[in-house]
This record gives C-alpha cells, structure tokens and sequence, in this order.
C-alpha cells in the first residue's frame, strides 16, 4: 500500500508540475504537502471575496510556465494589463513614454533624454539577447546605456519584471530575456488568483491517479547511496524509488542523509534568496482611475491595478498591489518603514485611498525566490542529485536561466523526464 515510483515533497507549483508530467506516463506518484492547503506562494487568500495573492502576481506569456501550461493542457483564465504606465520621480506622477511617437507629450525629460529612452526601449525589445556575455546587469547597463535617467528607467523595468533588486549580481542575459518577453509577449494577470491555477493543477494530478496529501510534512529521507523511503513527522512513512524534493533549498538540505557529501549542500550554499515587503489593498473604488500601473524611478517601489485585467472580487472592487523591492543593504527592522513608504507612494498616486479600503495584507518581509542566475555562482543547480540514486530537486531555485514561476515548473518538468529516461533505460 505504501509504495510508490516517485514521492514528491512539496506541494506548490513545481511539486504539482511533476506530478502531472510523471502521472500522465503511468508513474504511481504521491505528493506530501506540509501545510494544510497546495499551491505554497502560488496561493490566494480569500479575504471575505477579495482575492489576494502573495503580492503582485504576473504570469509570462512567452515564459516557461505558460508553455507547460498549455503542454498539459492546463486552463487558465486571465486578461493581458495594458503595458501604459507611469513613473513617480520626485513625489510627481508622469507618463512613460513607450516610443518615439511620445517624444514631443509633456514630460519631465528633456526631448534627448525622450530620443534615448525610445531608442532603449526598441533596443530591448529586438536585440538577440542570446549573444550577451556572462557579466552582471550592472556592468550591462553601464556601458550600454549612458545617461542616468534613462538607466533609472531601465533598472525600474528590470525591477518589476524580475522582482528583483540586485543589479550586480543579477546575470544581464536572464534579466535582458524577461525584460524582452514583457515588451514583446506580455504577461496575464490571472482571474480569481494564482489559487485557480493550483485548483486545476491539483484537479489534473487528481484525475491521473496522483494521491496527494497534505499536512503532511516529511522530516527526512531514509537511505545510503539510494533512496529507500519517505519519512513524515506525523509518523507514516512510504517506500520509494525516486524522491523530487520541491521545497525551498534550506528545507531540502533538512531532508538528505549525509548533505554534506551532496552537491545539494554546494548548491544551496550559492542560493541567494530575494525578499521583498508587499502591501495588498482591495478599493472599493479607485480615486485616480488614470494610474493603473506606476513605477518608482528614484525608489525601488512598484504599484499595480490587478484588477484592470482580472477578476479577483465579486463585488467590483479592485485589488491593487505595492511592492517594496530589497536589496542587500535592507535593516530588517525596517518593516514599518516599508509599510509607510508603500503608504505614502499610495497618498501620491491614489489620493484618498484610505476611505476607500475594504481589506487588506501586508507582507513585510516574503521570499520572492529562493535563488536567480547570478554572476557568483559556480554551478547550475540540479535537478539530479548524483550522490543518491533516485534523488532529484525542483522549484524556483533550480534555475539555469529561467526567473521566479518558470524557473518552478521548468526544473520540476526536467526532473520528471530524468525519471522518465531513467527507467526507460532501464527496460
Ligand atoms: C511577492 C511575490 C511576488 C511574486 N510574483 C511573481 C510573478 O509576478 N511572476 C512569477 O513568475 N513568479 C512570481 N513569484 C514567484 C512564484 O510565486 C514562485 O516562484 C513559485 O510559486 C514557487 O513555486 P515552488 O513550487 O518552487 O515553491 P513554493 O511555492 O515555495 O512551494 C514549496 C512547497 O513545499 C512545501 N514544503 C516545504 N517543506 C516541506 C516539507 N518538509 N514537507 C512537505 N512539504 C514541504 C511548502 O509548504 C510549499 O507548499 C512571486 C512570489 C512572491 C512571494
């Protein structure tokens, strides 16, 4: 009864997506999922109707999530948001001027500065991003791109699209490549949140016999050179062939017998994690219709409608995101500081939000994703553990190129296709 081809650990969007890839070739599959509900920070919170996700949520049109989306034929339901937006410069709200028909719009730029910043923004989106060497964001930026103002804008865009904030460390192509697919393919927002994504995910492994349960959290893995057996802290525990960890890295590194001897430890050691503070509010109405996305210029803050193009409450009201990105130099006793400083960028561009909020959430301190391709790191990561047999890892962190969700499913897909060949082998 308690045997299976493959557990997985973890039950948020990666653990899912293996589970499906590995179901849908007549694996008999088990995912054990700590908390109480699936989908980890791909879940929504239901706040009397308003739907929240963790912080503004974006899914690639062109990424790696979408495509296996549609490869398992997955549904999804969301609208494209209009790429118009604003900056805020100073505590003053301008338009971006997206091409060179707006050079001559009222701006705070000069018509040279407006020349440049068009002529970036049509760099970006035709250059063969594929040709740019191994060498940080920054250095990029800085010989590319000549006056600061136009760099503001251009870090800005980088910002929102990798939810990141570390230019010199960020590896430029990866970055270049999402900042691509965001001018040229767009993103979707996803009506009812990214819960409705997780809901048809669980009713596909469903269908395909994958058993899944949750409050299950697993304490460790037991076995020598081969992976033996799943062990839960509520005492069951499941034999096993293969295990996919779909955690994040410190929680893997919980589970393998003998780490230090894994190239898991060397990989997790060279994960870095990006954090940031998001602030959540659902308006009954929204008192400047005219900013529905704005980004901060000289601070690194982001404001979002998701609501423009989805629908996350039954009533019409809309829910807005802040996000206040990190950098390393952030004292994390700041966490009301952020909250003021999102507040206050709500006061500039929503005047009056405040007798208009009906919920709210604040994360002060969430982990976007646990590791990005960055210019310090020595290995890729995963997805097999070679000093296991059986073992793999997935999730955001396992990432050769791919950002934040397609980094999730992509390696949760390798993983489960290295199963596959494995045992084809095999036979
Ligand atoms: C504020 C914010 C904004 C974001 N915006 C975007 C965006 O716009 N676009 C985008 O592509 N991505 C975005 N992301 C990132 C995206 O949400 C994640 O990359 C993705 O959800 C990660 O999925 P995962 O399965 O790798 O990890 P997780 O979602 O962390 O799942 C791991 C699961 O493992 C479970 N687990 C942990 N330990 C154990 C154990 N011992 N036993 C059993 N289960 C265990 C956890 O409970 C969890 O459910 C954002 C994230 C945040 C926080």
């Amino acid at each position: 009864m308690n045997k299976y081809e493959v557990a997985i650990i973890g039950g948020g969007i990666a653990g899912l997506t293996a589970a499906i890839f590995l179901a849908q070739e007549g694996k008999k599959v088990l995912v054990l999922e700590k908390a109480p509900r699936y989908g980890g920070r791909g879940m929504t919170i239901n706040k009397n109707g308003i739907l929240m996700n963790l912080g503004a949520h974006a899914l690639y049109k062109g990424g790696e999530a979408k495509k296996i989306l549609d490869e398992l034929k997955i549904p999804i339901y969301g609208k494209e948001p209009s790429k118009d937006g604003h900056v805020i410069w100073k505590d003053d709200v301008y338009q971006i001027p997206m091409d060179f028909s707006s050079l001559f719009s009222k701006q705070f730029l000069s018509v040279t500065e407006k020349f440049h910043l068009a002529k970036l923004m049509n760099q970006l989106s035709k250059m063969n991003v594929r040709l740019v060497q191994n060498e940080s964001l920054q250095a990029w930026a800085e010989r590319e791109i000549k006056r600061p103002i136009v760099r503001h804008f251009f870090y800005a865009f980088c910002r929102t699209t990798t939810i990141t904030f570390l230019p010199h460390l960020q590896l430029a192509r990866p970055v270049l490549m999402q900042v691509q697919r965001a001018l040229t393919e767009g993103v979707l927002y996803i009506d009812n949140g990214w819960e409705s994504i997780v809901t048809e995910f669980k009713k596909g492994a469903i269908q395909l016999g994958v058993e899944l349960r949750e409050a299950r959290k697993v304490t460790h893995i037991d076995g020598n050179e081969k992976v033996e057996r799943v062990v839960c802290a509520t005492g069951e525990s499941f034999e096993v062939e293969n295990v996919i960890i779909a955690t994040p890295p410190q929680e893997a590194c919980r589970l393998v017998p003998q780490l230090q001897k894994t190239s898991l430890f060397r990989w997790q050691r060279e994960a870095l994690a990006v954090t940031s503070s998001c602030l959540d509010i659902g308006l009954r109405r929204l008192p400047n219709p005219k900013h529905q996305f704005v980004l901060g210029l000289d601070q690194p803050i982001f404001f979002t409608n998701q609501s423009r193009a989805a629908k996350l409450s039954d009533d019409g009201s809309s829910v807005v995101s802040l996000v206040k990105y990190h950098d390393e130099n952030r004292n994390t006793s700041d966490v009301q500081q952020d909250k003021k400083q999102l507040e206050q960028m709500m006061d500039v561009i929503q005047p009056g939000w405040r007798e208009e909020v009906v919920e709210q959430q604040y994360l002060p301190h969430i982990t976007v994703v646990h590791n990005f391709p960055h210019v310090k790191r020595t290995e890729v990561p995963g997805t097999e553990i070679p000093e296991m047999k059986g073992l793999y890892i997935a999730g955001d962190w396992v990432c050769e190129e791919e950002l934040l969700v397609d980094a999730a499913a992509v390696s949760a897909k390798r993983a489960a296709l290295q199963i596959l060949k494995k045992d084809r082998v095999l036979i």
